[in-house]
């Protein structure tokens, strides 16, 4: 099958070396993003890691024009978007004029406004339905694996899920005084929004950052862990109605928090226009420029991540718990990929979802969530694509 990657960040260079290494079923790779050179770079380093050849193009995915470009130069089977949740809708606008799959790994969000939601991609459903295309959402590590996972738990362990917590935890250090590990503009808008909950049918709104609790990982010991909105929430809790409450918890060290804090106070986290010296800046994608650059972060980066998902619910008329995660480590994740663990944990459930599509396993004209394909080969492809998972049954889930 051939494949378009666009974007050369973190997640799209650890996506593109996984792609690489199963090169039996991904024939044809070609990268795209917006600086060509970094792409040709990413193609140098899978030639010299993989031996194996890539394409490799410039495009500006905020236009369709030149992704319809691109596209019926490539002739692609699968995109695979890679780049900012600002590009997904060109992105899938492009498919449907060209007629080629898409997977994501974050939903749309309005660059003017720190707010994400899956209404827009949705509304694309029966447009991809009526082109016979199949489009693939959120399928990173959370969003992406945590809905594999609640897949998996529902189809194998409960007969009614009630309460689910995705929990997440970096207990990684890069030794910098403050980096995020994902591309920062991102982070820092999804970080500072208001937390937010399902409970009983319907959201409940809380603080930023303002629940927290201490919470135990395996393998690393307690950490204090934070109540946030994430996007997997919206989907998870529509597909799976028998749920009564659904958090999102991340862990967060004192320093961090400390520096976002003061990031906030002196505005430097503002998405909106100041003028300064004559021109026009968005003080957070300034932030972003002056801030170490995730990919740069792996050669240094020691301990692991540690993501799950912690289940109570009912199975043969018992309650009983369950909580299947992965530990991630950093080293082995940058000696693999040249990334650190928080690419790594994405772009190999990305190729993952890539590979579940090319072999027809997740085929289905439509839009759809990770959660509503069968979970069983993805989790298998976990275990030998270097995310393995574990299990406990009726342990205490702290929630
Ligand atoms: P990076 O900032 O490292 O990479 C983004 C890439 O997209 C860069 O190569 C950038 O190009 C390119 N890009 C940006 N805008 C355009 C454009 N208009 N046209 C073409 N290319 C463009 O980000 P990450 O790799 O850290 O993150 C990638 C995605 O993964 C994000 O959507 C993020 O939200 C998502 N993510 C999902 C997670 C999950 O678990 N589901 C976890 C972590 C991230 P340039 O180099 O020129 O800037």
């Amino acid at each position: 099958m051939k494949v378009l990657i666009i974007g050369a960040g973190g997640v799209a260079t650890v996506a593109a070396h996984k792609v690489a290494q199963n090169h039996d079923v991904f024939t044809d790779i070609v990268i795209a993003s917006r600086t060509k050179s970094k792409c040709d770079k990413l193609a140098a380093d899978i030639l010299k890691r993989e031996n194996v050849k890539v394409e490799t193009d410039q495009v500006d995915a905020d236009s369709v024009a030149q992704l319809v470009t691109l596209l019926k130069k490539h002739k692609p089977e699968l995109v695979m978007n890679l780049a900012l949740p600002y590009q997904d809708l060109t992105i899938m606008d492009a498919c449907l004029e060209c007629g080629v799959n898409y997977l994501d790994t974050a939903n749309y969000e309005p660059k003017d406004e720190a707010h994400f939601e899956y209404s827009w991609q949705w509304a694309y459903k029966e447009k991809f339905e009526k082109a016979g295309l199949t489009a693939i959402l959120g399928c990173g590590f959370d969003p992406g694996v945590s809905g594999v996972y609640t897949a998996y738990a529902a189809k194998h362990h409960f007969d009614e899920i009630q309460y689910l917590d995705i929990v997440d935890c970096n207990a990684g250090n890069h030794h910098k005084a403050f980096a995020t590990n994902f591309n920062p503009e991102i982070n820092i808008r999804e970080i500072t929004q208001k937390g937010r909950y399902w409970q009983d049918g319907k959201w409940v709104q809380t603080g930023a950052l303002e629940i927290h609790k201490d919470l135990t990982y395996p393998n690393i010991g307690p950490r204090d862990s934070y109540l946030m909105y994430h996007e997997e929430l919206e989907s998870l809790v529509k597909n799976f109605p028998s749920i009564k409450r659904a958090r999102f918890w991340m862990t967060f060290g004192q320093e961090y928090l400390t520096h976002l804090r003061v990031i906030q106070d002196i505005g430097m986290a503002r998405i909106d226009e100041v003028e300064y010296n004559g021109v026009k800046i968005v003080p957070l994608q300034f932030l972003k420029a002056v801030l170490p650059n995730p990919q740069d972060l792996g050669e240094n980066y020691e301990g692991e991540t540690s993501i799950g998902c912690r289940i109570r619910g009912i199975k043969d008329g018992k309650e009983k718990t369950y909580y299947v995660y992965n530990n991630c480590s950093h080293q082995e994740a940058y000696k693999e990929t040249g990334m650190q663990g928080v690419s790594y944990t994405t772009g190999v459930p990305a190729m993952i979802g890539a590979l579940m599509f090319a072999k027809g396993l997740w085929k289905k004209p439509g839009v759809w969530n990770v959660e509503e394909f069968d979970p069983d080969p993805f989790m298998e492809q976990l275990n030998k694509q270097g995310l393995p998972w574990h299990e406990v049954h009726n342990g205490d889930l702290e929630l």
